[in-house]
């Protein structure tokens, strides 16, 4: 996992405090990607997971149902 930053304000914030992990909907190379890593047994950050502030983790969860990119665009507008 990486560290707690928003993915849309850039906030680095504390995960205790409010703020969390958003997994949206895998791309086909995210299916492969967390594939590999499962058959691997990584930890890694998961292609399509990012974290998100207190303010826009409504939004976020609002949007789980797109792919991540796909998110992001329609979050920065
Ligand atoms: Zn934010």
């Amino acid at each position: 996992m990486r560290p707690p930053e928003c993915a849309i304000c850039d906030t680095e914030f504390d995960p205790f405090e409010g703020g969390d992990t958003v997994y949206f909907r895998e791309t086909e190379s995210d299916k492969k990607q967390n594939q590999r890593m499962e058959r691997q047994g990584l930890t890694g950050h998961p292609p399509n997971c990012d974290w998100f502030c207190n303010a826009h983790l409504k939004q976020a969860q609002d949007l789980q149902h797109l792919h991540l990119a796909e998110a992001l665009v329609q979050m920065r507008r």
